[in-house]
């Protein structure tokens, strides 16, 4: 099948990518010239496990191509996929200008049957936005061409992203028409093979869906989080009580790991915007505020037990960081924890030395070259003359470290692990002071 994706950003490239590999001819737009020549060219923008080998083999088997030419993408699929970001906006709701501009762009130019699918992640009524717009567009030009608006959000997790659309958890299909419905199932056959993952329902529900899980994860990390700083307030160990309640399969393992906040582009800016369609409908989300003020506050914990340590007196200090990632496997940098701490470190007068393993460039990207600010080839490079280690994405490599190294490297030995990554007790032993998030207290 044709298909046209708008915005090859994280979601747009791999969802481009996997509708390719499984045989469809796909084109991907962006505005941004320089992401499509560099796409154009054989390089990747964004740091996605497997990615680039599959946009190589996809390319090179002519199913996979880029422009940013939104007419040739609009004449080339029936569907038009909509992958454009929808960050923010002042008072925390989404901003659609994006979403609103691409079914403009496809408006303008469609001279046949279009199927306009929504990926990006949308409050509850976009769908009808989008209808409006390109209705007005349509009648504006005087034409009469049929189409659909379909809500089919995305659930894909950065560092896993192509194993989560190839192998979906659910492939979520909102729309009151059964025939678009049957296009879409037809597309995703490939990805719905052993047992039926597609959901269909309406619109609405479908837009809601994906704000309801991302607040749901996000509410389990808040939760999390507030009992580590209870636990540390009582005496208990936060890790023995994820472990007793997990236990319970009605809470289950996963998803309830303490740390320094959650980041990224998706559970903040969903958490907010979904508070922001409830507010102005009249209802206050509370539990939602909640979720919120307590991942501002744990993103700040870092900061404070530095602090604490070494008695309020950080100006002239340097701190090794390792991890700068809103998470593992991704170099995606959008909300993340290490940014809070870098920026309260350098208010308080101390530099940072940081490695992380594939966010250096995005980290140059966004800083600058400034003289508060290192980057290390390698982790152990990072300790070398600093005051402290701290923690703060738990990627693989650190979860093991070699702890008489640190000993030597660091001026005062002190471990701050905001993803209680690794084993405090060896760390004690070789000569280390381990401060976590909601562990018992080593020294
Ligand atoms: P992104 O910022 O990485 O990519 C968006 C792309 O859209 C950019 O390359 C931008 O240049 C392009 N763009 C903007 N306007 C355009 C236009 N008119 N025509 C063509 N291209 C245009 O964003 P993302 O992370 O891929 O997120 C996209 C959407 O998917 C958001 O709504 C997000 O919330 C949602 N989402 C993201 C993830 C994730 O993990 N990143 C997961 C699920 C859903």
């Amino acid at each position: 099948m044709d298909v046209t994706i708008f915005g090859s950003g994280y979601v747009g490239l791999v969802t481009g990518v996997c509708l390719a590999e499984v045989g469809n001819n796909v084109l991907c737009i962006d505005i941004d010239p320089k992401k499509i020549d560099l796409l154009n060219s054989g390089g990747v923008p964004i740091y996605e496990p497997g990615l680039e080998e599959l946009i190589k083999s996809n390319r090179e088997a002519g199913r996979l191509t880029f422009s940013t030419d939104a007419e040739a993408g609009v004449k080339h699929g029936l569907f038009q996929f909509i992958a454009v970001g929808t960050p923010p906006d002042e008072d925390g709701s989404a901003d659609l200008q994006y979403v609103l501009a691409v079914a403009k762009s496809i408006a303008e130019h469609m001279d046949s049957y279009r199927i306009l699918v929504d990926k990006s992640t949308v409050p509850v009524g976009t769908a009808d936005k989008v209808s409006a717009v390109v209705r007005e567009t349509l009648a504006a030009r005087g034409a009469d061409v049929e189409f659909d608006v379909v809500s089919n959000p995305e659930f894909l997790k950065e560092g896993a992203a192509i194993d989560d659309f190839m192998r979906p958890d659910r492939i979520i299909v909102g729309t009151d028409n059964p025939r678009t419905a049957e296009l879409l199932r037809a597309l995703y056959a490939p990805f719905n093979r052993s047992h039926d993952r597609l959901m269909l329902m309406d619109i609405k529900s479908a837009e809601l869906t994906k704000y309801a899980a991302n607040a749901m994860l996000a509410t389990k990390i808040s939760f999390m989080n507030e009992l580590s700083n209870i636990a540390e307030t009582v005496g208990a160990d936060i890790e023995s009580v994820r472990v007793g309640i997990g236990s319970d399969p009605r809470i289950g393992y996963q998803f309830i790991y303490p740390g320094c906040g959650y980041g990224g582009s998706c559970f903040p800016k969903d958490v907010r915007a979904l508070e922001q369609t409830a507010q102005s409908l009249g209802y206050d989300a509370q539990l939602l505020h909640a979720v919120e003020a307590v991942n501002f506050r744990q993103k700040e914990i870092l900061f404070d037990k530095i602090k604490a340590h070494f008695d309020g007196d950080l100006a002239g200090r340097t701190f090794a960081i390792w991890g700068l990632s809103f998470k593992p496997n991704t170099d995606d940098m959008r909300e993340a924890s290490s940014r809070v701490l870098m920026e309260s470190l350098w208010k308080a007068g101390a530099k940072v030395r940081a490695f992380d393993p594939v966010a250096s460039e995005e980290t140059n990207r966004i800083y600058g070259e400034r003289p508060d600010l290192t980057l290390t080839e390698d982790a152990i490079s990072a300790t070398e003359g600093a005051d402290g280690l701290v923690i703060v994405t738990e990627w693989a490599q650190f979860r093991s470290p070699n702890f008489p190294a640190l000993k030597a490297n660091l001026k005062h030995p002190v471990i701050f692990d905001g993803r209680n990554a690794v084993d405090g007790l060896q760390a004690n032993a070789a000569g280390l002071t381990y401060v976590s998030i909601g562990r018992r207290p080593r020294t």
